[in-house]
């Protein structure tokens, strides 16, 4: 299997080069150049572990990996100590509504199911290319990126992670996990700015000559651990196949029935994989993509047309606080029939114009995707209610995707898997503020406490420890200053 760039097919990669450069020079992103399909079949892989059904799938992929290698990155990602729930990730079915819980790792959101495991590959492909440089990550944070990338890089030998996030835009609880975690290697920094001019200035600073020469002089070469590293969405895709297989095995659904999917959705990263997911042979027959105010990929699928000319929300629902959805370029990629200069040119009008508009040909094979949106008050309401009705506690991240299926669903009774990011904790401003608006003006952590007595869901550990630790960073800079606080962390 080899991965070439969206914007340019003649450069092929193995999955290990990939993984190590991030993205490809022309600034595309790297794609599978076929789908492979599952060997097993659905009954068989209902038996089958996660870290069985991750190494099915992930091997279809990682074709340069050896056995030895892929097991010895699935075990040291997906153990018991790194995952409070002993099968990793869980199902709570309300109705035709599962919620695949993807919040049991280290920093309670779903991106530790990438983030753990990506140094894994990054070991593994190092020494394959063997390299001699060690490995400088920087990520773009709107607040569990950041969190999840430190904790899965904290003291991994040869590595370097700095992580900058915007202020201001993430909760005190994703900023405190931040600034309390610990590791020889690891750093933070706050950027004056919103998300996307961090995200953008990061991406600047990946493609710039100088600052790789400068930051070879100092015996590093950049990666990257934000989503668009083919290395975080490939895992992502385990999690929608071990979900439909244990639906199967629960009886929940019948073989070959399809389902629908809804994710609440920011850098596309998520329900791009469940296309994937789709792609090797899980039948879905809707991908619903769920957006807060910050609704640019619901009027793009009903329009057509990505407009990201428009007001930036700072919402209840900070991760999905995006206008630039990375990842929607590798889903157009594979929409256009693998027209990479077609890609090219809606991107290039992206950079100039601030918008794109795409064929009929790719709006007619978009189809299965539907965009909605839900408002903040929405969102609030939407946790209140399925508390009151089923005693379940969602975060605003969930609640925003469980809206936005009633929104779209046609009382047909479709079973759907709803992906659900972050645990309550990680927002319990947002969460007790819905059960009674005068928590909003309380901190977060006495929120942790009271959220705990209020449902009897039990509190994560690293709740605790964020709560209890002194912060070790407290650099702010401007967007401006970004390279030279990047050099100044190699120095020491
Ligand atoms: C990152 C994140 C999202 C958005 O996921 P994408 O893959 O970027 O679309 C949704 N919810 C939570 C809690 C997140 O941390």
């Amino acid at each position: 299997m080899y991965y070439i760039s969206t914007r340019n097919t003649t450069d092929r990669l193995t999955a290990s080069q990939a993984i190590l450069k991030g993205i490809a020079d022309d600034g595309g992103l790297f794609v599978p150049e076929y789908f492979p399909t599952l060997q097993k079949s659905i009954a068989q892989l209902a038996e089958q572990s996660y870290q069985d059904v991750a190494f099915d799938v992930l091997s279809l992929f990682l074709t340069d990996f050896t056995h030895e290698e892929l097991w010895h990155c699935i075990h040291g990602a997906y153990n018991t100590e790194k995952f409070t729930h002993d099968s990793i990730v869980s199902i709570k079915s309300i109705g035709n509504h599962h919620y695949l819980e993807l919040f049991h790792g280290q920093t309670i959101a779903f991106k530790d199911m990438a983030l753990s495991i990506l140094p894994y590959f990054m070991g593994v492909s190092a020494k394959k290319q063997q390299q001699t440089k060690d490995i400088l990550i920087l990520t773009a944070t709107s607040g569990d990126t950041g969190k999840a990338a430190m904790a899965g890089f904290s003291d991994v030998p040869n590595t370097k992670i700095i992580v900058f996030y915007p202020k201001g835009g993430v909760s005190h609880i994703q900023e405190m996990q931040m600034l309390t975690q610990a590791g020889e290697n690891v750093h933070v920094t706050a950027l004056n700015g919103n998300f996307d001019d961090a995200q953008t200035a990061v991406k600047q600073v990946f493609t710039d000559n100088d600052m790789i020469d400068a930051i070879g002089k100092y015996g590093y070469q950049f990666s990257s651990a934000n989503s668009i590293n083919i290395g975080r969405l490939l895992p992502q895709v385990v999690y929608y196949v071990y979900a439909y297989a244990q639906l199967i095995k629960t009886k929940q659904i019948q073989i070959d029935q399809p389902i629908d999917i809804c994710v609440p959705t920011g850098n596309f990263g998520n329900i791009l994989a469940a296309y994937y997911a789709q792609q090797i042979g899980i039948p879905i027959r809707r991908f619903i993509c769920a957006s807060n105010e910050n609704n640019v990929l619901s009027d793009f699928f009903k329009t057509g047309t990505y407009n990201a000319n428009r007001p930036f929300y700072i919402t209840n629902s900070p991760s999905m606080d995006i206008v630039i959805s990375s990842n929607l370029e590798r889903l157009l990629y594979h929409m256009s029939g693998n027209d990479s200069a077609q890609i090219k040119q809606l991107m290039s009008d992206l950079t100039t114009t601030k918008r794109f508009t795409i064929t009929e040909k790719m709006r007619h094979n978009l189809s299965p995707f539907i965009g909605e949106f839900a408002t903040q008050q929405q969102t609030v309401q939407q946790i209140k209610q399925v508390y009151q009705t089923a005693q379940y506690v969602m975060d605003p991240h969930t609640a925003v995707a469980d809206f936005v299926c009633h929104k779209v669903s046609h009382n047909d009774n479709y079973p759907i898997v709803i992906a659900a990011t972050a645990s309550p904790y990680k927002f319990p401003k947002s969460v007790m503020g819905a059960f009674d608006p005068q928590y909003l003006l309380q901190d977060d952590f006495v929120l942790v406490d009271t959220l705990q007595s209020h449902t009897n869901l039990p509190k994560p550990d690293t709740v605790t420890v964020a709560q209890q630790t002194a912060p070790r960073f407290n650099e702010v800079i401007d967007v401006s200053d970004i390279k030279v606080s990047i050099l100044n962390k190699l120095q020491s």
